[in-house]
C-alpha cells in the first residue's frame, strides 16, 4: 500500500484538499495512508525551538539539522522501503513519470521546508532528493507536498476507474492532450468537431493524436525535443 509519512510544521494543513473529492475517497476507502509528523515535536528546550539564523549571516531563519535528523530518525524505521524527498525549489522537476514510479511503489516519505528551508547538513546524512514543483518560490513545502500527493494518489491501482486510468493525459506519452467536448453539440455557435461524433474510432484516434501534437508544438516545444 502506498503510505505517506510527512514532516511539517503545520500538520494542520493536512489532509486539507487531500482529504476531498478522489483523493479524500481513496483514503477513506484505505487505498492509501497519510501520516503526520509534527517536526516540532522533536524541537529544542522548552520552547521546543527548530530553526535558527543562516550560519554566515542573512534573512531569514533555517530548520537545524539535529532537530530534522532527530524526527526523522524517531519516526522511521532504519529500514524503511520509502524514498526520503525534500520538497524544495532546488530539486529535480516533479514529473509524470516520477509521480507515476512512486504511486506503484511503498509510498514515500516527505519533508516540508519553511522560512529559508534546511540546514543542508541533514539532507546529505538522510539522504533526502530534493524535489520542485516550479520555478518559483512558495512560503512552505506543504502546499508542493500536497502537489506531489495528488499527482501519486490518483495513479494509485484502483484510485481511477480503469476506464479513467489516464493513459491518453497530459504528458503520459510525452504530449499535451487533445481538445476535449462534451453536450451540448452546439454551443454558443461553436460546433464540436464531427470527426468525433461519427463513431470511427480510427480516424479518431488520428485527430487526436494530431491535436495532442499540434497543441504540444505551439505550447511547448520542448516536450518534443529528444532528452
Ligand atoms: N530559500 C529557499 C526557499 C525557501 S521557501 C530558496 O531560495 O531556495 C520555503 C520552503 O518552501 C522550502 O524549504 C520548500 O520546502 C518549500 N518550497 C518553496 N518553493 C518550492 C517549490 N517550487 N517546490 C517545492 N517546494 C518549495
Amino acid at each position: 500500500m502506498f503510505r505517506a509519512a510527512l514532516f511539517t510544521l503545520h500538520p494542520d494543513m493536512f489532509p486539507g484538499p487531500l482529504g476531498a473529492s478522489l483523493a479524500g475517497e481513496a483514503l477513506a476507502r484505505g487505498l492509501w495512508e497519510l501520516q503526520t509528523i509534527d517536526i516540532r515535536e522533536h524541537g529544542i528546550g522548552r520552547h521546543r525551538a527548530v530553526d535558527d539564523t543562516p550560519a554566515g549571516g542573512g534573512p531569514g531563519m533555517v530548520i537545524r539539522a539535529d532537530v530534522l535528523a532527530a524526527g526523522l530518525d524517531a519516526r522511521l524505521p532504519a529500514d524503511d522501503p520509502r524514498p526520503r524527498l525534500l520538497m524544495s525549489p532546488r530539486g529535480k522537476p516533479l514529473t509524470q513519470a516520477r509521480a507515476r514510479e512512486w504511486s506503484l511503489g511503498p509510498g514515500v516519505v516527505i519533508v516540508c521546508g519553511r522560512f529559508e528551508g534546511v540546514d543542508e547538513r541533514v539532507i546529505e546524512a538522510r539522504g533526502l532528493e530534493e524535489i520542485s514543483i516550479g520555478d518559483y518560490v512558495l512560503s512552505g513545502g506543504e502546499i508542493a507536498a500536497m502537489v506531489l500527493l495528488d499527482a501519486c494518489v490518483r495513479l494509485i491501482p484502483g484510485v481511477m476507474g480503469r476506464l479513467e486510468s489516464g493513459s491518453d493525459e497530459s504528458f503520459e506519452n510525452g504530449l499535451l492532450e487533445y481538445p476535449q467536448y462534451t453536450r451540448p453539440r452546439g454551443f454558443e455557435g461553436r460546433e464540436i468537431p464531427p470527426v468525433l461524433l461519427n463513431g470511427d474510432h480510427a480516424k479518431i484516434a488520428k485527430w487526436r493524436r494530431e491535436s495532442a501534437e499540434r497543441i504540444t508544438r505551439e505550447r511547448r516545444p520542448d516536450l518534443l525535443k529528444e532528452p
